[in-house]
């Protein structure tokens, strides 16, 4: 027999079932179905485990895009304030642990079981384990008829409103898969390139080998790229650099760009070294960098970029062109990790497809895409949730 919902969403993660939530309280009949053997894994697994849901500084400029402005409309209507609201209806607790960024206190399974209780509160049906093979066009069907029949191992399921919310590919051992731009190809949406962001850096086997001590070591720096600036932490691990800094930027970066790195933003390193130079004319230069990070790191340094000797042994030229390394280490990485470890995808389906208002494909009736398969990325911090929970919601009040 053939189900016949008006609403059927594919994918329940993250804006899945927050448009199921939404659309089944405006009284729609809804149904959220996913291939995985249970919902949210990605929400699960966010956030170190406690799902750094959302960001109480939101701006669209959290946002990468082709179009910048399209995510103004769903992220002004559905704001983090209302998603807060909702956590602190269901008695979650959270804190801010910084920049804005806002976490559970316990578990990010606190946010998955909100969103259940909302679909259950709302009557949206949840499926697992249900594989969609098929997607076809009802005709004539009228304005208010199934447009949608689709295949599933639940049967043939007939919707009048079809939802993609089927995410992007980081992560593929938790169930990611690029259904949802298959969907976009089926109907001829362009699409635009993907890539993994968000994702650690990867460097040249001889930078590796220099600096492979530094390994698990950590160092507040400003990284910038294509104009650009982050202002967090760097990583440095046994494949690259990673660590929130080098995650924000990856997000600007192609292959090939420069990176430039201050390794000490917040002093002027040329004056710093002169004044030390003046002071400590007998120190050396290592010692006199390891007051401003490890010991290990000034050793790697110096090793790389300049001799260690007394200060009053180095020349005004030399001491320049070292604080000009140390705040302007410019680095070509070698590539990306990939999607392994990506916490997101860039690019997507195309904004101009969509309307910004409802998320629905301007030229297919009924279709609609949410969520990370859209060309809409943010920044870490949490904005790719919020971006989730406001395209979800600007959806539900249309499909
Ligand atoms: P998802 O939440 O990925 O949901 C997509 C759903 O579709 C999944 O349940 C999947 O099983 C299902 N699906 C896929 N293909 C099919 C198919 N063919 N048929 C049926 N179902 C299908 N963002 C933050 O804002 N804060 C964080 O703390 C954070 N931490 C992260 C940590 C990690 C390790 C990763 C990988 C990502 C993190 N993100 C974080 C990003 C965030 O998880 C995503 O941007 C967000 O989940 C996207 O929501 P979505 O609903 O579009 O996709």
């Amino acid at each position: 027999d053939t189900i016949k919902v008006d609403v059927l969403i594919i994918g329940a993660g993250a804006a899945g079932l927050m448009c199921a939530a939404k659309a089944g309280a405006r009284g729609r009949s809804v149904m959220v179905v996913d291939h995985a053997n249970k919902v949210g894994k990605k929400i699960l697994m966010s956030g170190g485990g406690r799902c750094n849901f959302t960001n109480m500084y939101t701006e669209p400029n959290n946002f990468l895009s082709d179009n910048e402005h399209f995510c103004k409309s769903a992220l002004s209507r559905y704001t983090q304030w209302d998603f807060i609201e909702l956590v602190s209806k269901h008695e979650i607790p959270y804190h801010e642990k910084k920049l804005g960024q806002l976490f559970c206190d316990n578990k990010a399974s606190d946010i998955v079981h909100m969103l259940l209780k909302e679909c259950e509160e709302a009557g949206a049906q949840v499926e697992t384990r249900c594989t969609v093979h098929e997607i076809s066009v009802n005709k004539d069907m009228g304005e208010q008829g199934s447009r949608y029949r689709v295949s599933t191992s639940l049967g043939e399921i007939d919707c009048q409103s079809l939802v993609v919310a089927t995410g992007g590919l980081s992560i593929p051992t938790m169930g990611a898969t690029g259904f949802g731009y298959d969907i976009a190809q089926q109907f001829e949406l362009t699409l635009k390139p993907r890539t993994a962001a968000l994702v650690p850096f990867t460097l040249s086997k001889a930078m590796l080998e220099r600096l492979s001590v530094l390994s698990g070591s950590s160092i507040d720096i400003s990284v910038s790229c294509n104009n650009t600036v982050f202002r967090e932490n760097l990583l440095f691990t046994h494949r690259g650099l990673s660590g929130p800094a080098i995650l924000q930027i990856s997000s600007y970066w192609k292959p090939g760009d420069e990176v430039f790195i201050n390794l000490l933003p917040d002093i002027d390193v040329d004056q710093w070294l002169y004044q030390k130079q003046q002071e400590r004319p007998k120190a050396e230069l290592k010692t006199i960098v390891s007051e401003k990070m490890t010991k290990q790191m000034a050793q790697v340094l110096t090793d790389w970029w300049c001799p260690s000797v007394p200060m009053n042994q180095l020349s005004t030229k030399k001491l320049k062109s070292f604080a000009e390394q140390l705040s302007h280490w410019m680095l070509i990485p070698a590539g990306i990790e990939g999607y392994r470890t990506a916490e997101v995808t860039l690019g997507g389906v195309d904004t101009d497809e969509l309307s910004s208002k409802t998320m629905e494909v301007k030229k297919q009736k009924g279709l609609f895409f949410i969520g990370e398969v859209v060309d809409v990325t943010g920044h870490l911090g949490g904005f790719n949730f919020q971006w989730a929970w406001a395209s979800a919601a600007a959806a539900a009040e249309f499909v």
